[in-house]
């Protein structure tokens, strides 16, 4: 079954899904990017304190180590030289080839600092007797060293020199007697300074410790940890004598903080989430307009078709009753012909026995008698007629005959004389065109339309009339020939157009005229339509009528 969902609730529905979907990808996709960002500073973090590490152990080992040389050189010559002028050349070339003394000392054997290098640096501690330094741990490391005749080196301490650092002793042992100590005073941020590259000092926080003591930092209060410990590197840095900790941390130039970070990628997401969104929401709508328009034309189509067949199934009955009312026409006026006929023999008969009295009883009818005769002999021929034209009218359509070719001329000509004496009569102008064409049907009924025509013209043309006129000619109308029967006689009110095709139909203005049956324009009208034509008419009151025909030109 079909999801269906409303039509407002849809509109919001499928995009605020796609947005949801769309942004969260773009949210994933952003957190990976960080990610894999914070990855690469971590790497680089954890690099960075290896680096420091090295270095810092590297440097101090090869110092240390200096030293040990140099102590172990000072006791070596024989005969000894523990002259000040031979630890300041050993002092100096230390000092010069490994930079990052704070100072190298000579301590005599009751602990009193007599010979330094460089010697205005180191000009505090000159003289000062470690014994009696103001820090009890230096203080024990020196004693320890005395004791042990062994290295040792002091925890990180303030320097009379200046700064944090702390202080390396070896005994200088020759003879197995104590001849002094050899110190070398190290200040931990010229350690650092030595052994790091600036990048590296300005890019990450640098914290050592020693135990818990902070001996060292570059970290300002507004540097910050963006990554917070995640960013965070810990090395162990050990030389002899020490143990430090590592605290490295990139600074916010190295890693922006996490509200910064590609937040414009974020933002270039959401917005291709947006527009994306938008996209399928116009999409949505087009989408339900073009399914309206198709179900609105669907409908449309079945409702045509339910109509359609709706008039199949009329016109079925309709074709159904036509051939009903076909065969009842058809009934009927078998029954009207043989009523006519049948009607015919009794009419002979009163005209015989009116004839009969005239010429038996002549001598014997008053003027009266013979008044009545007149009238019964009139009402007897005025009955044939009607029987007779409705003989003709029932007789058409029920009796073919041959259709042919026929020229149109030719017929008006020949009803045109049967009609001459009373067109002379009247004095009617009759004027036919030339060129008139061939028509196609049955010769005889084709005459009957243009005698019942031409001969209405001639009565209706009116008494009165002094120019009394008829026109009979044809013309292209609607790639049709249309065939007209013009007169200029006393026209017909437009309210009788149709009426006078009805049979027995006569207008009042023709009564006082001439005498008729009313039949002669439904024979008409019946004659043409049997010949796939139409008949109509246009007229006017007093001045003339003209009846249009048209007929079908081909043969079937
Ligand atoms: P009839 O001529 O025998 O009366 P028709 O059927 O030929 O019968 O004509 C019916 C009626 O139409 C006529 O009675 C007459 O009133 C009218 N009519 C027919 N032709 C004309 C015409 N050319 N001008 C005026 N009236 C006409």
């Amino acid at each position: 079954m079909p999801l269906k969902i409303s039509m407002p609730f849809s509109r919001l529905f499928f995009p605020l899904i796609a947005f949801l979907l769309f942004g969260s990808v773009a949210v994933v996709l952003w957190q990976n990017q960080n990610r894999h960002e914070r990855e690469l500073v971590l790497r680089h973090t954890e690099t960075s304190a290896e680096q420091i590490r090295i270095r810092i152990e590297g440097m101090m080992k090869s110092r240390m180590a200096s030293l040990e040389l140099l102590a172990e050189r000072w006791v070596e010559r024989t005969p000894p030289d523990f002259s000040r002028m031979r630890f300041v050349q050993f002092a100096q070339t230390i000092h010069d080839h490994y930079p990052g003394f704070k100072g190298i000392n000579w301590i005599d054997p009751d602990g009193v600092v007599r010979w330094v290098f460089p010697a205005k640096s180191n000009e505090p501690v000159l003289d000062k007797n470690v014994h009696q330094h103001r820090d009890s741990r230096v203080r024990d490391v020196f004693q320890g060293v005395g004791e042990n005749l062994r290295y040792a080196a002091t925890p990180c301490v303030e320097l009379y020199q200046e700064g944090l650092g702390f202080d390396t002793f070896w005994p200088l042992i020759f003879a197995g007697k104590v001849q002094g100590y050899l110190n070398g005073a190290f200040q931990v941020e010229l350690i650092v300074d030595t052994c790091l590259a600036r990048d590296v000092l300005k890019n990450f926080g640098i914290r050592l410790y020693e135990a818990d003591r902070l001996i060292y930092t570059n970290a300002k209060p507004g540097d910050g940890n963006p990554g917070k410990d995640l960013l965070r590197a810990f090395r162990e840095i050990n030389f002899p004598g020490k143990s430090w900790r590592l605290d490295l941390v990139p600074k916010t130039t190295l890693y922006p903080s996490i509200s910064a970070q590609n937040f414009p990628l974020l933002i270039f997401g959401l917005t291709i989430s947006v527009i994306l969104s938008l996209l399928l929401h116009f999409l949505i709508q087009r989408m339900q307009m073009y399914r309206q328009a198709r179900d609105h034309a669907l409908h449309e189509i079945s409702e045509r078709k339910r109509v359609e067949e709706a008039l199949k199934r009329n016109e079925q009955k309709l074709e159904a009753l036509l051939t009903v009312l076909a065969a009842k026409n058809a009934e009927l006026e078998t029954f009207v012909y043989s009523v006519s006929h049948d009607l015919k023999t009794p009419i002979v008969t009163i005209e015989g026995f009116i004839g009969a009295l005239r010429e038996d009883f002549g001598a014997l009818i008053t003027k009266d008698g013979e008044k009545y005769l007149n009238y019964m002999s009139d009402a007897a021929r005025k009955m044939e007629l009607l029987i007779n034209d409705l003989l003709e009218l029932s007789r058409i359509g029920r009796l073919t005959v041959k259709k042919s070719e026929v020229p149109f001329a030719d017929l008006v000509r020949e009803v045109l004389k049967t009609l001459q004496p009373r067109i002379e009569e009247r004095g009617v102008q009759v004027s036919i065109a030339e060129n008139l064409p061939l028509v196609y049907g049955e010769r005889k009924y084709l005459a009957q339309v243009m005698e019942n025509l031409l001969t209405n013209a001639v009565k209706y043309v009116g008494k009165e009339n002094p120019s009394p006129r008829i026109e009979v000619g044809a013309r292209e109308q609607d790639d049709q020939k249309v065939f007209f029967v013009r007169d200029n006689g006393i026209g017909i009110e437009k309210i009788y157009f149709d009426k006078i095709f009805e049979v027995f139909q006569r207008l009042p203005s023709a009564k006082n005229i001439s005498e008729g049956t009313g039949i002669g324009l439904a024979i008409v009208k019946r004659i043409i339509e049997n010949h796939g034509g139409r008949i109509w008419l246009e007229s006017e009151p007093g001045k003339g009528t003209t009846f249009f025909f048209t007929l079908k030109e081909t043969k079937d």
